[in-house]
Parts: C-alpha cells; sequence; structure tokens
C-alpha cells in the first residue's frame, strides 16, 4: 500500500474536484466526492475495515476521471481507485451485489459467451417480451440491474465478419492492428466495419488478427486486476504474432486500459512486450488525426453534437482530434453537448451495479443532448459503445414527466460512433445513412 499512500498525500485538499465529480453533483455528500473517497482510502490504508459504508462510497465511485482533469496538483485518483478496488474486502457485498458482479463477468470478457447470449435476448425483441417485461409486473420482481440490462439492450443488428488483413486503398502509408472488441464487434459490428474501412482508405494495412479476446479494461476498471492481467497478456500474444505499427481501437474504455497495459502486466514474463504494446495502442481519432488525411472527404450536411466519453477525453486526453477530424469533413456543423461532459452515467458495468445513479446521469445527460437537439443537432457522436447504449436507451426513456422541461422533445436522436460519420464522408454517403431512425 505504500505507493497509494504516497498517491493520496498528494491530495491537499483544496476541493477543486468537486464540481466536477457526478456523484458529488448527484449527492452533494463529501464521502461520495473525490476528496472524501481519498480521506476514506486513507482511513482504510491506516487500519479502517474496507466495509460499509466506506466500501459504499468507493463502490459508487464511477471511475469517470473528471477528477483526475479538475486537479490542480495533479492526484492520479485513476490509480488510486484502481488500487483501493484490488483491496479484499473485511465485510462481503450484498447477495444482491454478488450475483450481479458473478453473472457480469461470466460474460462480459467472453466474446463467445456475449454471442450465445445475444441469441435469446434477439428473440425476446423480435417477439415483444422484453417490453412486456420491462413495462409489466415482472419488471417489479426482476433485479434492478437485470432490469437495467433490459432497457439498455440495442435493437438486433446484423454480424458482420471481417477478414484478417484489410489492404491499404493506394500507397501504404502505416500497417495497424485492430480491436475488435466485445460490447462493440456484438452489439456494434458496423462500427469496427467502418473503423477498418476508413483506416484502409487513409493508406493502412489492418490487420485483424483471430482469436482476440477481451482486453480486460471491465474487469482492471472493477478491481479484478488478476483477471485484467490474465486477459492483458492473452491479448499482447495475441497481437504479437504481428508486426503492426500501432493498435488501433475505436472504444474509449479498452484503448485506456490498454496503454496501461505496462503497469498491468509488471511482473510477469510478457512484461517488456506489454509495455511496447501499451505504446503502440491509439484511439482511432487520436491515430488518423497524427497520420493526417488522404482520402477525400465528400460533403455531409448534418449538425451533429459531439459526447465526450470519460475514457477518451479525462483518462486519454483525447478531446480535439474526433472534434478536428469531424470539423473537417465539408457541409459537418459541430456543436457542443453543453453539460460540461459530465459522465453519462454507463462507466463500464456501473450502469448494471449501480442502476439506479447510472439512470439518473443518464437522464441528465439525455436533457442536454435534447437541448443540443433544440440548437439544431440531428446526430449524437460518441466514441464508446457503453456511452452509445446508455444515452440512446436515457433519450427513448419514455418515462420523462409531462411536465418536465425535456417532454417537449422526446424524440430519440441517433447516435453514430466518430468513425462512422468519416466513413459516411469518405464514401460519399448521404446523411440518411446516419440518421435514419
Ligand atoms: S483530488 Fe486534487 S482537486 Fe481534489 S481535493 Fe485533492 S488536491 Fe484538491
Ligand atoms: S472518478 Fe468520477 S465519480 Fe469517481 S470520484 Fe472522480 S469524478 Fe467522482
Amino acid at each position: 500500500m505504500a505507493d497509494l499512500r504516497e498517491l493520496a498525500d498528494d491530495c491537499v485538499h483544496c476541493g477543486f474536484c468537486l464540481p466536477a465529480c457526478p456523484t458529488y453533483q448527484l449527492w452533494g455528500e463529501e464521502m461520495d466526492s473525490p476528496r472524501g473517497r481519498i480521506h476514506l482510502m486513507t482511513q482504510v490504508m491506516e487500519g479502517a475495515a474496507l466495509a460499509d459504508p466506506v466500501l459504499e462510497h468507493l463502490d459508487r465511485c464511477l471511475g469517470c476521471m473528471a477528477c483526475v482533469t479538475a486537479c490542480p496538483s495533479g492526484v492520479q485518483y485513476d490509480r488510486l481507485i484502481e488500487g483501493a478496488r484490488a483491496w479484499p474486502l473485511d465485510q462481503p457485498r450484498s447477495v444482491s451485489q454478488r450475483l450481479a458482479r458473478a453473472a457480469i463477468f461470466a460474460v462480459f470478457p467472453y466474446p463467445r459467451r456475449l454471442r450465445v447470449l445475444a441469441v435469446p435476448l434477439r428473440a425476446a425483441q423480435r417477439t415483444g417480451v422484453d417490453r412486456l417485461i420491462t413495462r409489466g409486473r415482472i419488471a417489479r420482481r426482476l433485479p434492478a440491474g437485470a432490469r437495467a440490462a433490459l432497457r439498455l439492450a440495442p435493437p438486433p443488428t446484423r454480424p458482420i465478419r471481417l477478414p484478417e488483413l484489410v489492404p491499404a486503398r493506394g500507397p501504404r502509408r502505416a500497417v495497424v492492428g485492430m480491436l475488435t472488441g466485445c460490447v462493440q464487434a456484438e452489439f456494434f459490428p458496423q462500427v469496427n466495419a467502418a473503423t477498418a474501412r476508413i483506416l484502409a482508405a487513409e493508406g493502412c494495412d489492418v490487420v485483424i488478427p483471430r482469436g482476440q479476446g477481451c482486453c480486460g479494461a471491465l474487469s482492471l476498471h472493477t478491481g479484478r486486476a488478476d483477471e485484467a492481467s490474465s486477459l492483458a497478456s492473452d491479448l499482447v500474444d495475441v497481437f504479437g504474432r504481428t508486426a503492426v505499427d500501432a493498435v488501433v481501437v475505436n472504444a474509449a474504455g479498452c484503448g485506456s486500459a490498454m496503454k496501461e497495459y505496462g503497469d498491468l502486466v509488471a511482473g510477469r514474463s510478457g512484461e517488456t512486450a506489454g509495455r511496447r504494446f501499451a505504446g503502440k495502442v491509439r484511439d482511432v481519432a487520436e491515430f488518423l488525426a497524427d497520420l493526417g488525411p488522404v482520402a477525400r472527404r465528400h460533403p455531409l450536411p448534418l449538425t451533429v453534437a459531439y459526447h465526450d466519453a470519460c475514457h477518451l477525453a479525462h483518462a486519454q486526453g483525447v478531446r480535439d482530434q474526433p472534434r478536428a477530424l469531424l470539423a473537417a469533413i465539408p457541409g459537418l456543423r459541430l456543436v457542443e453537448v453543453g453539460d460540461g461532459g459530465t459522465c453519462c452515467g454507463s462507466a463500464g458495468v456501473y450502469n448494471l451495479l449501480q442502476p439506479e445513479a447510472a439512470w439518473e446521469l443518464g437522464r441528465r445527460k439525455a436533457d442536454a443532448v435534447r437541448a443540443a437537439a433544440a440548437a439544431g443537432a440531428e446526430l449524437l457522436v460518441s466514441a464508446n459503445p457503453g456511452c452509445s447504449l446508455q444515452i440512446t436507451a436515457a433519450l427513448g426513456d419514455a418515462s420523462v414527466p409531462k411536465n418536465h422541461p425535456a417532454a417537449h422533445n422526446r424524440a430519440v436522436m441517433p447516435v453514430a460512433h466518430t468513425a462512422e460519420v468519416l466513413d459516411a464522408s469518405i464514401r460519399g454517403l448521404a446523411p440518411t445513412a446516419l440518421v435514419k431512425l
């Protein structure tokens, strides 16, 4: 704990981080702020039990890293919360929390299991059984996490099988590996297809190794360090068989975890390979902005609002690149979601483990997106599959009361990934390819 103690001591208790913290915004409780949580961690390091209520305040943290951006003293809260979440508990979590965690981690880090689970889910969606369950009496009997999962589940999509190599169009400028991901591959295969196309259009050979597993992000951000480390080692091995200049990632949460692989696999036999791999990881917008465009952009007359995914903006510092890529598309107008980039409540599996808080944050984000729609936005752009699921579900929430300020505009705004917008422009597609409702 010595390292964590030093990190906690960097906090000078100024409180500048408090207004940026979504859970402090929700409840106004010091112990649900970054400063309060650092204080609690310090107490545990001095011998206090890691049990409720301390555990509850730490579990309620989204891991959104808005506090890292806000802190003038450079406190590395990301390392603190990851470290604290890996501590052994002095009291087990509630039965419902343990069951929820067991169910989530029996499925999410395994793309094949996620694929199997999607089959009955899609059958329920096609037959309308999911709506019957979420709106009927059965809903009240379901655990809150299960209700949240049904509410978040996206409509069925057609699977897309990508080849192992998508060759560069025109002269080759780089060879890149591409992560397909778990949630991205299963629920947003069109985002992976668009990512491969734009990279190829910009002169990259795109290597998509078979046998890629989970990157370990969800495990890392939930304190399952050993599991995360093992998944990281497997992924490093898979990409280690390729010779690529960069590993491109189109999911913010995955990219931020993969950039930490050097620390995650420290002490393991593959540490050197892990550090080399981490040094090659780039978010797709970050990579394309550095590479510079060669593919022609066709006009795309569309007003889009850009949503900052926390693990892209706060954890990776990638804010300007996606905006610059979008703004360079002829005819496209960019507007901001005017909530200062507050977390939408997705936060990995937070919306399944803390569904009430996540849902309130989702509602607030939906209000901010509706305000952007009132300013002309026709499409929301998000670079993280979790955010896309969360915001889409929140925008479609029929529970907005009639007297709610946003009740005049309940329409669901379509959500797309930055890669899909660039792809539509490069291919000369009409805006309707992105905004069909
Ligand atoms: S984390 Fe940073 S901003 Fe927050 S109280 Fe500590 S020093 Fe101040
Ligand atoms: S990571 Fe987010 S939720 Fe957690 S303390 Fe920091 S700002 Fe608050």
